[in-house]
């Protein structure tokens, strides 16, 4: 039994599932953006570098309590499956930070991801010491990336992120959303286009590593061709690392959510989403970016690849969808929704495709008409 505990955020990014999640701000300074609900009844609050390092140190405790529980089970002092598993399964006895820490070592302790929603807003030399001191007291760190605000971001001097890149920030996640103006002023993003790009600009020449997050959907019915071919430009302009796609789902929480129920805001339909995607895709030009489809609401998570080279071949598997006929794909977004299909390939996979024939004659008959309102309620259960 042990009560070592330390303090995590509500959230990472997908790619970050198996690294160790160190608070160093609380929640989101801005926390307006009108498609995130993520933050919306927190307040903002920067935490000291010696309550940060108080954590780091609390980690470590863990870490040797980990040990020792490793030698007392009989693991000789390995971090093995059976020893991760006997402690993720008991949170009655270990935190939620002494369960994390497990799964962290068992992934051998290589990645951190620093929490929460705008870390440059740190001073530039707290959070170098912070760097430092988790770099010192774990040197098997070899990846530690943070979210920032691209505002925030244009606000650091290209110097300032040399240093933190040189004290071990290897890459910054930001939140681009659109490059659309007239859209990042709608949804309350508080950033221009130009400011992305700045911002973008100067994490990229700083040596940082950057991933930009686009919102497939954010457009909606009204501005879904400005919101794709925009964002084009923008990326363009940065040549991002990673261009991350994430599809937009609204919950009743989000303040969206009411310009939908007065008909100001009209949601896209997956297909109409798949042929934003396509524009955006056709549109970006001149970059070598990894594009990413690594998150659970996208309907298309095969649409991966690296620019310029892959570019024709996302594009394809993008036609490869939006060719097939209409009951075809109601399957396949069915089958997809529903965690049974990763590919459209899958389609002809028979096994899967029973028992997604299977869930739609269920739909049929308990809820005649339903099944968009399933679909929604599947995506839901996501967030
Ligand atoms: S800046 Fe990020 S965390 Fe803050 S409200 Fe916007 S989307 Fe949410």
């Amino acid at each position: 039994m042990t009560n070592l505990n330390f303090e995590q955020g509500p959230i990472r990014p997908p790619s970050e599932a198996y690294s160790l999640l160190l608070r160093v701000t609380r929640n989101c300074p801005w926390n307006r953006c009108e498609f995130c609900q993520t933050y919306k009844k927190e307040k903002f609050g920067l935490r000291s570098v010696e309550e940060v390092k108080k954590d780091i140190d609390v980690v470590q405790e863990i870490v040797s309590e980990i040990k020792n529980l490793s030698w007392r089970y009989g693991f000789g002092g390995e971090i093995t499956a059976p020893l991760i598993n006997l402690i993720l399964q008991d949170p009655q006895h270990f935190s939620d930070g002494f369960r994390s820490v497990a799964l962290w070592l068992y992934e051998k302790g290589r990645n951190v991801f620093l929490q929460d929603g705008d870390n440059l807003i740190l001073k530039t030399i707290h959070l170098v010491e912070i760097l430092r001191y988790l770099k010192e007291t774990f040197p098997s760190i070899e990846r530690i990336t943070t979210y920032a605000r691209a505002k925030t971001g244009s606000r650091k001097r290209v110097e300032e992120l040399q240093n933190l890149f040189r004290a071990g920030l290897s890459r910054i996640h930001i939140g681009l959303e659109t490059g659309y103006d007239p859209l990042l002023q709608y949804i309350q993003k508080g950033v221009t286009a130009q400011e992305h790009i700045e911002a973008g600009r100067r994490v990229k020449e700083s040596g940082i590593s950057l991933s930009e997050y686009v919102v497939l959907g954010l457009g909606g019915k009204g501005m879904w061709r400005e919101h794709a071919s925009e964002t084009a430009k923008v990326l363009n302009q940065i040549n991002p690392d990673f261009i991350r796609v994430r599809t937009l789902k609204v919950l009743k929480t989000m303040p969206l959510y009411q310009k939908i129920e007065t008909k100001e805001f009209v949601m896209l339909s997956d297909d109409e989403i798949v042929e934003e995607e396509r524009l955006l895709i056709n549109d970006l030009d001149g970059i070598t970016s990894i594009f990413i489809s690594d998150h659970i609401l996208n309907l298309l998570e095969e649409v991966e690849g690296k620019f310029p080279e892959e570019k024709e071949k996302m594009l394809k598997l993008i036609d490869r969808y939006l060719v097939l006929p209409k009951e075809e794909k109601n399957n396949f977004r069915l089958g997809r929704r529903a965690g049974l299909y990763r590919s459209v390939e899958d389609l002809h996979q028979p096994e899967l495709r029973n028992q997604v024939e299977k869930l739609l004659r269920q739909i049929e008959t308990k809820e005649p008409g339903g099944f968009e309102r399933v679909l929604s309620d599947l995506m839901e259960s996501f967030i």
